[in-house]
């Protein structure tokens, strides 16, 4: 038990020296700045190559969404996220030790060129989080938590970020074992990360991209727009467009829908007028949604 005390005092006080770090040291290699960077960089592109011309720049929730992107890519982080999963990881090994496991490797990728290794596994992970956004959609307890994300009514880089923290949870979760049982050499996936990121952000910008033939590819923002319409097509009541970076998954299981280019195409769910509209409430939404519907049944 005290090893898993110290673990997450180890966690919060190594965090916390990170996150100083990160915010007072530009660097190339430094999330903080480059995630400012990219912000600006893509506002600017919104703001002089706008698809929406009747979009504000400060558009519906621009603040709200800047939280959010601060919240989720950082402060969660050193709130809760980083000593729980430093925790979950010492439990997992603990309890695979209790049958004298002492590792889930079942394939060794080391020996490939870097640049292998890291396709290999950004593919995988990208998959593992198609599917993981699929049934945030399907499973409707799953579906509460994604309402935040959905509940976007204008489309600009900072709603990429806005989503609840459980999501977090759940994607990295899901990733874990998978990742795990592959042996590779690398240590550092800042590359991928920060290209995740600007495709993300490029993804719910008010921008009209679609990067030609690639687009059966990369995700995009016209592409990612229908994700968030409204209106679904009838034969997929869940949803289109699942894609998080990449949009070969959709065209490869037939989840992909473009009918046009839709760029004031009503965004968000039914219900949304009775959706909460702070950080707080959105966040805590969730839970005290399921309690007031078991208390009505
Ligand atoms: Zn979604
Ligand atoms: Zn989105």
């Amino acid at each position: 038990m005290e090893k898993y005390i110290k673990i997450i005092g180890d966690s919060y006080y190594g965090y916390f020296n990170y996150l100083v770090n990160e915010m007072f040291y530009p660097s190339l290699h430094n999330y903080f700045w480059w995630l400012l960077g990219l912000s600006v960089g893509v506002w600017l592109l919104e703001i002089f190559l706008p698809w929406r011309e009747k979009q504000a720049i400060f558009r519906k929730d621009f603040w709200l969404d800047g939280f959010y992107m601060f919240f989720n890519y950082f402060l969660f982080s050193l709130i809760a996220y980083n000593a729980i999963s430093n925790v979950a990881v010492e439990l997992f090994n603990d309890f695979l030790g209790l049958f004298g496991v002492e590792n889930i490797v079942a394939i060794q990728i080391e020996s490939w060129p870097r640049w292998a290794q890291f396709l290999l596994m950004f593919l995988i992970a990208d998959f593992i989080q198609w599917n993981v956004h699929r049934l945030l959609h399907r499973v409707p307890a799953l579906w509460e938590f994604h309402k935040v994300h959905h509940s976007v009514e204008e489309m600009g880089f900072a709603a990429h970020l806005r989503f609840h923290w459980m999501e977090t949870i759940l994607y990295k979760s899901a990733q874990y074992i998978p990742l795990a049982m592959i042996g590779y050499g690398l240590e550092d996936f800042f590359i991928v990360h920060i290209f995740t990121t600007a495709i993300g952000h490029l993804n719910h910008a008010n921008i009209k991209l679609t990067y030609g033939p690639l687009k059966y590819i990369l995700n995009n923002p016209v592409m990612h727009l229908w994700h968030h319409a409204k209106a679904l097509p009838k034969n997929m009541p869940y949803g289109v467009n699942y894609g998080i970076t990449l949009s070969l998954w959709d065209y490869l299981f037939k989840t992909d829908y473009i009918p046009h280019e839709g760029e004031y195409e009503p965004l968000g769910f039914d219900g949304m007028e009775e959706f909460p509209k702070t950080f707080w409430q959105q966040v805590t939404y969730p839970f005290f949604k399921k309690k007031s519907n078991e208390a009505a049944e």
